[in-house]
């Protein structure tokens, strides 16, 4: 049984066997129709469309949000739309590279942090590649997040970042929605006095396999010292990836974010799979 299973409402079966289904974005996932296409003018085409509907929960998630005391957000194909390395490493020409070690430590054959350490080795960036890169290839907010983080706000809940991915890519990202930095949890890179690539912060929770859930450890920590004994905050992570979703528990719940890529591992382990943050609202 999964260990979501011990969650308020059970889990649902849903059979699937793909790994990833892209959604209108330069994922490097293998491509799958995500809805049945459908003309206007067709009646039977409800149902059908029914039947492939991504989502999984909706308004059960909804009242989760609702219910939620603090948020917490993945960045990559969730708060924005890219891969901020994988474009990174485009950027730097070295996409194809990172593409196939990215496709081997899929295989489960290192850990989380040697596939970071071997990306970026490949990647080596510079602080100017990452000025120039974040100037000329600015991240796309995904649809509705900006809306839905100030909906958050408006009901005086935390909103936290919790991204595998780097400070330098990401605090532009938080910076514009609103997000104050002490709220983001990255991994950082480090440059020599040139401003070459010199490495990564190994010490950075998001650097390591469960490190999104150490986060989240750490934020209950944080915030329930500033509430009444007995008191516990109820955190709630969204996102698209595995690291997402076994970051719950600790977090009380995990919604799965299906709007930029569909991986079927996660929608199919996640309770609730929602493809728009609107529905959340
Ligand atoms: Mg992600």
């Amino acid at each position: 049984m999964s260990r979501l299973n011990k969650s308020l409402f059970g889990l649902v079966a849903i059979s699937a066997s793909t790994s990833a289904t892209s959604v209108g974005n330069s994922s490097v996932m293998p491509q799958l129709p995500l809805l049945v296409s459908h003309s206007a003018s067709s009646s039977a085409t409800t149902i059908s469309n029914k039947t492939a509907d991504r989502t999984k929960r909706v308004a059960e998630a909804k009242e989760i949000i609702r219910a939620a005391d603090i948020v917490c957000f993945d960045v990559d194909s969730t708060v924005i739309q890219e891969e901020g390395i994988d474009e990174l490493a485009e950027y730097c020409g070295k996409g194809q590279e990172v593409a196939n070690l990215t496709r081997e430590a899929m295989g489960g054959t290192m850990t989380f942090q040697e596939a970071l350490r071997r990306r970026l080795d490949i990647i080596k960036p510079s602080q100017k590649q990452i000025r120039d890169f974040l100037r000329t290839t600015p991240s796309t907010l995904s649809p509705g997040i900006n809306e839905f983080i100030q909906h958050l706000k408006n009901e005086n809940k935390k909103v936290y970042f919790i991204s595998g991915g780097f400070h330098s890519l990401i605090d532009p990202v938080a910076q514009e929605l609103g997000i104050p930095l002490t709220n983001l949890f990255a991994n950082k890179l480090w440059f020599d006095y040139k401003g070459n690539y010199g490495g990564f912060d190994v010490n950075q929770p998001t650097s390591r396999s469960g490190g999104k859930g150490e986060a989240i450890t750490q934020i209950r920590n944080f915030n329930s010292s500033q509430l009444q004994a007995n008191t516990q905050s109820k955190i709630v992570m969204i996102g698209d990836g595995a690291t997402d979703l076994e970051s719950s528990p600790p977090a009380d719940y995990f919604i799965g974010y299906g709007g930029n890529v569909v991986r079927e591992s996660v929608r199919e382990r996640a309770q609730y799979f929602v493809t728009d943050f609107m529905q959340l609202m």
